[in-house]
């Protein structure tokens, strides 16, 4: 039975977490085999420093005309993913912010040469929809436009990055200017009617309530009951160094709480993923709470400005994986 809102926050604030454990894991044997969890290695290439969305949570933009502010070149972006392929990697997310002097056709050229290049060897996630929402207006051409010019070149992904925590008020207090909760969802369902592959995430860990968490959540579930469009749920944790905001790192044991309660809750969704880039050891226990599947990130500039520690070695990520009695299995981008 579906679970609602009313026992969804029952369960958060009073059920014993390995109980929810328990619960949660039986959901997750359903999708993937007990004794194994799913990885992809990946890079996030941050193409682009320069962005005018100011979020408060974000150590790593610049300003237009500050001296470190800059935007990578297409042989710049061959480097990284040349690199990516030869450690066993497949997929490179392409991300950089609100920069308002690149328009339309530089994200066209860009994301062609990559295609050209890499084939189906490495896939491509491309600008979160609040990113592509800026793209369109600041090119003066419609959301639905950049979508399909970009789609022509090559994209095929669109993540789910921007997303937060999707209530108004968190939305305002942590990014004003990355659009409402309903502009995030119209783009969402609009880029998955054009034809993307499309992910959810969330990111907690700025102060939210478990209400707020499970508003989120209900508006991924709803969206996914209508469209079926989401492939995976990611949920990762705020990094509060270096940020206007501030604030404190996500305790692990909130974290597979999260992690179990969205498991739970988004019965729609066969995929829930979990963040071994901010929680380390943690994102591998969460494979025992509710997730199967995590990345193996070679490179997030926006998460490690923010205070998160990178672990490189492959082996090493493999290995807390292994420590939790769970067998790492790679897989195909999707
Ligand atoms: S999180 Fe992204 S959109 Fe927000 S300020 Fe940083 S680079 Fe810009």
């Amino acid at each position: 039975m579906r679970l609602n809102d009313t026992d969804a926050m029952g369960m958060a604030a009073r059920m014993p977490l390995e109980e929810l454990r328990g619960m949660a894991h039986r959901v997750r044997c359903q999708y993937y085999p007990d004794g194994q969890a799913s990885y992809i290695i990946m890079r996030i290439v941050s193409y682009t420093n320069v962005c005018v969305a100011d979020c408060s949570y974000c150590a790593f933009y610049r300003r237009p005309k500050h001296p470190e502010g800059y935007v990578l070149s297409n042989e710049q972006i061959f480097v990284k993913c040349d690199d990516l392929l030869a450690c066993g990697g497949s997929l490179v997310a392409m991300e950089g912010g609100f920069n308002p002097y690149l328009k339309i056709e530089h994200y066209e050229q860009m994301f062609r040469a990559v295609r050209d290049r890499y084939g189906d060897r490495i896939e491509i996630y491309g600008p979160t929809i609040v990113e592509v929402i800026f793209i369109a207006r600041s090119s003066r051409i419609s959301v639905d436009e950049a979508l399909r010019r970009m789609k022509d070149a090559g994209l095929r992904w669109i993540p789910g990055g921007g997303a937060e925590i999707l209530t108004d008020a968190w939305r305002r207090r942590l990014s004003p200017k990355k659009y409402t909760v309903k502009e995030y969802l119209d783009g969402m369902h609009l880029a998955q009617s054009s034809g993307y592959g499309t992910t959810a995430t969330m990111v907690i860990g700025f102060g939210e309530t478990w209400e707020d968490r499970i508003e989120h959540l209900r508006h991924v579930r709803t969206l996914q009951d209508e469209t079926g469009g989401f492939a995976s749920f990611l949920l990762w944790s705020y990094q509060p160094d270096h940020t206007a905001l501030g604030g404190a790192r996500l305790a692990d044991d909130d974290y597979l709480r999260a992690i179990a309660l969205s498991r739970l809750y988004l019965d729609n969704i066969p995929i829930i993923r979990a963040s071994v880039l901010t929680q380390r050891e943690g994102g591998a226990k969460a494979l025992l709470y509710g997730a199967h599947d995590f990345d193996i990130p070679l490179e997030d500039q926006v998460t490690e400005l923010a205070g998160a520690r990178i672990e490189r070695n492959i082996e090493t990520v493999l290995g807390w994986v292994r420590n939790a009695g769970l067998e790492p299995v790679k897989r195909a981008p999707l």
